[in-house]
C-alpha cells in the first residue's frame, strides 16, 4: 500500500499542500534522516535525536499513518516494533541531500554535523547538483518555467490542519534547531507560500499580498525572518515606500533544489484526481521538468544507493579486498538479535583483505549475552567476508552532541599506526 501513491480528496489539499503538511517539521525530517541512516528502534531513535518521548510517539504514529515508516513488529513478548522506511520515505533521499547542501553551504554554524558524502561510482566526496534529466544541464531556477496544474492554486497548496496544530501542542519552541534555516523557510505555510511565490518571480509586497491571501501583518512578519536569515532583500526604491520589493539573494536562490525536489517528491506520491498541483518546463530544452542529482565530480546522474554518507569522522564503507562491505549491512544483522541494544561496526585495518569489520554492541540489560552467543548468530546470519572478526561489548556508544555515533573514537585504538588517508 505505502508503494503506490496516496489518492486525495477531489478539490481538498493538494500535492504540494500535502508535502509541506509532512516535511514542514523539523523533527519529522530528523526522524526520516536517520530513519534513512539505518536507525530503526524506538530506543535507538531516542537515542540518536534530542526529543521527548511525546513527541517521538506521536511523529512515529503521524509517519505511519502517512505511509512513510512501516511498524513491524519483531518480538512479541515484551512487544517491540521496528520502524522501516518505505518506498515512500526512501525515495527522499534527494531532498535530504539538497537539504544537507544547502545548509552545509549556506548555514555555517551548522555545517560541522553533517555527514559527507561519497559517491560510490567514482568515489569522490561530492556535492550534488541539480540537473535536468531529459536533456542532462544543470538546472537554474530562472530555467524552471512553472504554471499552476490543474490541482494547482495558493488556497489548495497550504497544509492540511491536522498537521498544523503542532506548535500550539507542543509548546512552539519544541523544536531542537538541527535545521534552523530550512525549518525557518519550510516549517511555516505563509513562509513556503512566499519562498514559493519569490521562486515565481514576484517581488513586490502587495503581489505576495493579492497572490497569496494572506494577511499584510504576516507577509510583512515572514519578509522580516527571511531577511535576518539572508534569504530575501528589499531591493533600493529610492525610496518608495507604496513600491517595496523582494528579491532572492544568493542564499535564497541557492534553496531552489529543495524546492524542486520536494515539490517532484509530492507530485510523485500524492496524486488529486484533478491532475499535478504544478506543471513544471525547462526553459533550455522545452521538456517537462524531472529534476536530477548529479555529481559535481564526475557528472553523473546520483541514485539512491551510490550515495555513501560519510560524515568526516564516520567512514561507512569499508574496503575489503576488491569488496566493499556497508557498516550498516553488518549492523542491521546484529540488531535482529534479540538481546542487542545499539551496535557500532568499523573497518579495522587486515593484512591480507585491506580491512575488516569490527563490532561494538551494547546489550540489552538482564539478556545474558555473550560475545560468543554474537559471534554464532554472525556467523549464521552473514557471509564469511561480512562477519565481524572481532566484536566488543561496550557500556554505552560514544556520541557526538547531535546523537551520532562517533566512529572515530571506536576506530582510533584499532587504526594507531596505520594510515588511513585513502578511505
Ligand atoms: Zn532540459
Ligand atoms: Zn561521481
Amino acid at each position: 500500500m505505502t508503494e503506490e501513491p496516496a489518492e486525495l480528496e477531489p478539490g481538498g489539499t493538494n500535492a504540494i499542500g500535502r508535502m509541506l503538511g509532512l516535511l514542514g517539521d523539523e523533527w519529522t525530517l530528523l526522524i526520516l534522516q536517520h530513519s534513512l541512516w539505518g536507525v530503526r528502534r524506538y530506543g535507538q531513535f531516542m537515542a540518536a535525536i534530542p526529543i521527548s518521548n511525546a513527541v517521538l510517539t506521536s511523529r512515529l504514529r503521524l509517519l505511519t499513518d502517512e505511509g512513510l515508516l512501516e511498524r513491524r513488529v519483531y518480538q512479541p513478548n515484551p512487544p517491540r516494533a521496528e520502524y522501516r522506511p518505505t518506498a515512500r520515505s526512501r525515495s527522499l533521499w534527494p531532498v535530504l541531500l539538497a537539504i544537507w547542501e544547502w545548509e552545509r553551504q549556506w548555514v555555517p554554524d551548522h555545517a560541522e554535523g553533517l555527514p559527507a558524502m561519497r559517491h560510490a561510482v567514482c568515489g569522490s566526496d561530492f556535492a550534488p547538483v541539480l540537473g535536468c534529466r531529459a536533456c542532462g544541464e544543470v538546472l537554474h531556477p530562472r530555467d524552471a518555467q512553472a504554471d499552476w496544474g490543474p490541482s494547482g492554486s495558493w488556497p489548495r497548496s497550504v497544509p492540511a490542519a491536522v498537521t498544523r496544530r503542532r506548535s500550539d501542542t507542543e509548546g512552539g519552541s519544541g523544536q531542537s534547531g538541527l535545521f534552523p534555516d530550512t525549518m525557518a523557510i519550510f516549517g511555516n505555510r505563509w513562509s513556503s507560500a512566499l519562498i514559493g511565490a519569490a521562486f515565481r518571480g514576484l517581488t513586490r509586497f502587495s503581489e505576495f499580498e493579492t497572490s497569496l491571501g494572506a494577511p499584510p501583518t504576516l507577509i510583512a512578519d515572514r519578509l522580516k525572518v527571511f531577511g535576518a536569515i539572508g534569504v530575501l532583500e528589499p531591493i533600493d526604491n529610492l525610496g518608495r515606500s507604496d513600491w517595496m520589493q523582494y528579491r532572492l539573494t544568493a542564499k535564497g536562490r541557492a534553496f531552489f533544489p529543495v524546492v524542486a525536489l520536494a515539490l517532484q517528491w509530492a507530485e510523485q506520491w500524492f496524486h488529486a484526481p484533478e491532475g499535478a498541483a504544478l506543471e513544471v518546463t525547462h526553459g533550455v530544452c522545452g521538456n517537462p521538468l524531472t529534476a536530477i542529482l548529479m555529481c559535481d565530480q564526475c557528472g553523473q546522474p546520483l541514485s539512491g544507493g551510490d550515495v555513501l554518507v560519510v560524515s568526516a569522522d564516520q567512514h561507512d564503507l569499508l574496503m575489503s579486498g576488491t569488496e566493499h562491505i556497508e557498516a550498516a549491512e553488518v549492523e542491521d544483522v546484529l540488531m535482529a538479535h534479540p538481546g542487542v541494544r545499539e551496535v557500532a561496526v568499523i573497518g579495522a585495518p587486515d593484512e591480507r583483505r585491506g580491512e575488516t569489520p569490527v563490532a561494538f554492541v551494547v546489550v540489552e540489560h538482564g539478556s545474558g549475552v555473550s560475545v560468543d552467543d554474537l559471534f554464532a548468530f554472525a556467523g549464521e546470519h552473514l557471509e564469511p567476508d561480512r562477519r565481524p572478526t572481532a566484536i566488543e561489548v561496550i557500556d554505552s556508544l560514544p556520541r557526538t552532541a547531535t546523537g551520532k555515533v562517533l566512529k572515530r573514537d571506536l576506530r582510533a585504538p584499532y587504526w594507531a599506526g596505520h594510515d588511513r588517508s585513502n578511505a
